[in-house]
């Protein structure tokens, strides 16, 4: 019979990865809750309504990229493919979000009918943020110089660079939108076929369009720049100075709108060059109108999302990740002969209860000495331990080193002594 295989698009994370994920999750934990954020679980799967009311009807998630399936009873689904929405449905459902602040975050699957290519897949995984109840630059701010703090943590720093934007309120793109429509409508017929379809429905993203000769024409576009309104000029204009003081540079792109509805003042990404065309590890702004756009009471809201895939993409490419990221072994456990075999479970639980964090393997499955020996080598450890009839009748262990040094007969009564001197020499 034909072996069925994994969806086009969707990726196994195999063992060998594991580890570089692990690592990356846990320097981002590290961060979030040292800057105060709390972590929420929403579902994967929430009413289609709530991502075609928050993210937009004509935008390319809604139009083109949504698993959308009808549920046994005719309710109609989506696979999220993305956290903003299912976090604020989430936060406002219990009341998380009314008179008060809250800085969350989220890790887990997003689902987009994508073509899949390097970076990008039908399902992938972000770490989002989302803070409520702060209208300042002060915490759009924060929210970049953190960001710009796990480049660092992760070695980073030198391959990514920010982009910021401002998009004013809904009423400055209203009025930015009918002047940057009434000039390229002169240039209809020269425009790429996205930007032509855009024209009517979505013109803000004509201002990302790939297109050569559309990117041509814009040059002479109006500029969304002219048209903000006074308060998120100031708010923009606040913002620079923070992420000045702090260090932390940028270049002001404005063409920078992003693709999804909600977003108003401040937007940005953070781009590397390192990973060709899907070059954009982490993107967000402010989204002050959405909380009361899905029914909430008004609150000032500003997030981002980052690209697992990509950021693991990024580490691997640029050989980042730490050597001591893997899932090798400390010390490995064997034993010859059926007495000995009969201690080994039980010389390998106390050994766990002494040396805490160290990860211990039991050789299981018999087999001859150096079959056994060659698992120990092959599962990384440091430090293969052996036991026999010799070993059992004097009260000692055999520690043999797999790394190079000499091999030893430990008193069982010195042994995990002996295994932490060896651990903290090497
Ligand atoms: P892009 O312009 O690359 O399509 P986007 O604007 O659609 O990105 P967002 O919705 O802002 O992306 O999602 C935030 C981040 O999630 C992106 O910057 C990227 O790192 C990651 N991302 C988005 N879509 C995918 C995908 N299909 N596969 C892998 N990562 C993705
Ligand atoms: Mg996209």
């Amino acid at each position: 019979m034909a072996k069925i295989q994994a969806i086009r698009g969707m990726n196994d994370i195999l063992p060998a990865q594991t580890p570089t994920w692990q690592y990356l999750e846990r320097t981002v934990r590290t961060l979030l809750h040292s800057y105060g954020y709390s972590e929420i679980r929403m579902p994967v799967v929430e009413q289609t309504e709530l991502f075609k009311r928050s993210i937009g009807e004509v935008t390319d998630i809604v139009e083109k990229e949504m698993y959308t399936f009808e549920d046994r009873n005719g309710d109609s689904l989506t696979l999220r493919p993305e956290g903003t929405a299912g976090c604020v449905r989430a936060a406002e459902e219990h009341g998380l979000l009314f008179n008060q602040t809250r800085k969350l975050w989220y890790t887990g699957p997003m689902f987009r009918y994508e073509r899949p290519q390097k970076g990008r897949y039908r399902q992938f995984h972000q770490i989002g943020v989302e803070c409520f109840g702060m209208t300042g630059p002060d915490i759009d701010a924060e929210l970049l110089i953190m960001t710009a703090r796990l480049w660092r943590a992760l070695g980073l720093a030198d391959n990514a660079r920010l982009e910021i934007n401002s998009l004013g309120t809904a009423e400055a793109r209203k009025q930015f939108r009918d002047a940057l429509v009434s000039y390229l409508s002169q240039y209809r017929d020269k425009l790429d076929e996205d930007s032509r379809r855009r024209l009517d429905s979505n013109p803000l993203r004509i201002l990302d369009s790939k297109d050569a000769n559309t990117q041509a024409l814009l040059a002479d576009a109006p500029a969304l720049a002219d048209f903000l309104d006074d308060d998120s000029k100031a708010h923009f204009e606040r913002l620079k100075v923070l992420l000045d003081n702090a260090g932390v540079s940028y270049t002001v792109n404005p063409r920078l709108v992003r693709g999804l509805d909600y977003y108003g003042k401040t937007v940005f990404e953070w781009i590397t060059e390192s990973l060709g065309a899907q070059g954009t590890i982490c993107a967000g702004g402010r989204y002050d109108g959405l909380v009361e756009q899905l029914g909430g009471r008004s609150t000032p809201a500003v997030g981002f999302a980052m690209g697992v895939e990509r950021l693991i993409l990024l580490l691997e490419t640029l050989e980042l990740v730490p050597a001591e990221v893997n899932d090798d072994a400390d010390i490995y456990l064997l034993a010859m002969g059926e007495r000995a075999e009969q201690q080994l479970l039980v010389l390998a639980e106390s050994l766990r209860d002494a040396l805490p964090g160290r990860s211990v393997v039991t050789h299981c499955g018999g087999g001859s000495f150096k079959s056994q020996m060659k698992k120990a080598d092959r599962s990384g450890a440091r430090l293969a331990l052996i036991i026999g009839d010799n070993e059992l009748d004097n009260g000692v262990v055999t520690v043999k080193p797999l790394r190079g040094g000499e091999q030893l007969e430990v008193p069982l009564a010195n042994l995990s002594n002996t295994i932490t001197e060896a651990f903290d020499n090497a």
